[in-house]
């Protein structure tokens, strides 16, 4: 079922209605969807793209498991995601030129026009606006008292009463926000104590133990994060030679290459600030920066590195950016699986199998996803300790108390079942 703001009016709520009675039951809409409307069993919200702030995702991931049975949650995104929050969040914050010019143009036309892109105005620089960021500068010269009736009046741009640092601030706190939730994608701390904590309460935020990815081991494996000083070094080495060479010479760069094709890069005073790491690594290096907000790639056919706002003050100590040390990296997660295979005897092996198409039933019948009920790790745990007891039931990583509860009984009977066969 497709739900989007080209659909009329009608068509919408009748898609609304056959998600909300059961009838289709995957929904692929835009965020507006299901706004004010109660859905009790929405077992997963899965985002493409970034939101704009932890209390927007907070929302909008608020719409699964209503019903307080378990429900998962996943953002699926990558670097180039943060372009559209970030052209949002500009866009909405015009600076004092934009204003100027619009204001202007709207003298010109003599009155205030209805759609923006309708419009074909004069000014070459207005016309580059997009109807977001217009629209935005006429809210604000309407709010200003500056157009009425739809005519603009008259004066001098700096004499507009529109409060630019205001507006400034607000992008500011805007563009705070986004990084929180950047903040809060990439860390590797529990996923609700961070929601919680977020929405300050501080004394009230434990970690959830076995409901997120990070508490469940499930979250992709991090090495430890690195200390800020070769973070620094990097981001320094970016601002040194901004938008001039792309990642690949970088790399070359803050390894300290003797590559003849660096020319002049070579002389920066970061060169070769990261002697001893492997070039790959100081790419993987720059890609988490890139995808922590610090740095952007641009869009040519040889792509070059920037620094970004976010970028500069984590350079200067403002802010600490939290980027696993990509040296650190365990091995990749099949092998890790492997290894987990080869811990197991044949006994724990067999029992690793039975509980697996336990949860694969259990899973079916609740309309979960199998790692909603544990995940495989929790399941290696389960089948190497054979727990025979709640109490040891609750000491298998993964297996908090809501779990106990709702599964311990069929996992003990599994693990029983399984002891008495010789
Ligand atoms: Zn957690």
């Amino acid at each position: 079922m497709l739900y989007h703001a080209e659909l009329g009016a009608e068509e919408r709520s009748l898609a609304q209605e056959r998600f909300a009675s059961g009838e289709v039951r995957v929904a692929v809409t835009t965020s507006a969807f299901g706004m004010g409307v109660d859905i009790p069993t929405v077992r997963q919200v899965i985002h493409a793209g970034l939101p704009l702030s932890l209390e927007e995702y907070y929302q909008q991931a608020g719409r699964a498991g209503r019903d307080g049975l378990p429900a998962v949650c996943v953002v699926v995104h990558t670097g180039a995601d943060r372009r559209l929050p970030e052209f949002f969040i500009e866009t909405a914050h015009p600076d004092a030129a934009t204003v100027g010019a619009v204001h202007r143009s709207l003298v010109e036309e003599g009155y205030d026009p209805g759609a923006w892109s309708r419009v074909v105005h004069r000014d070459a620089f207005v016309r580059a606006l997009s109807d977001r960021a217009g629209d935005a500068a006429r809210e604000l010269l309407r709010d200003a008292g500056v157009i009425e009736g739809g005519v603009a009046t008259p004066m001098p741009a700096h004499l507009l009463p529109v409060d630019h640092g205001r507006v400034a601030a607000h992008r500011r706190a805007a563009t705070a926000r986004f990084g929180r939730l950047l903040d809060y994608l990439a860390g590797r701390r529990c996923r609700h104590r961070d929601v919680v904590e977020y929405f300050g309460e501080k004394a009230s935020a434990v970690d959830c133990g076995s409901g997120c990815d990070v508490c469940t081991g499930a979250a992709a494996p991090v090495g430890p994060a690195l200390d800020p000083t070769p973070v620094r070094q990097a981001l320094s080495a970016v601002a040194r030679l901004r938008g001039r060479v792309g990642v690949v010479k970088l790399a070359k760069v803050l390894v300290g290459s003797q590559s003849r094709e660096l020319g002049g890069a070579s002389g920066i005073p970061t060169f070769g600030a990261l002697r001893g790491w492997r070039e790959p690594d100081v790419v993987e290096l720059l890609r988490r920066l890139t995808d922590a907000g610090a740095l952007q790639v641009g869009n040519d056919r040889y792509p070059t590195v920037d620094i970004t706002p976010r970028g500069v003050e984590a350079m200067r100590g403002d802010v600490q950016l939290e980027i696993a040390d990509p040296r650190a990296e365990g091995p990749p997660r099949a092998a890790r699986a492997a290894a987990v295979d080869e811990e197991l005897d044949a006994e724990a092996q067999a029992l690793f199998g039975r509980l697996r198409r336990w949860r694969t039933e259990t899973a079916r019948e609740r309309n979960y996803s199998p790692f909603v009920v544990f995940p495989d790790r929790t399941l290696v745990e389960l089948a190497r300790r054979r727990p025979t007891t709640n109490d040891e039931l609750l000491a298998v990583p993964g297996v908090g108390k809501g779990k106990k509860d709702m599964y311990g009984e069929a996992v003990l009977a599994i693990i029983a079942a399984s002891l008495e066969t010789p």
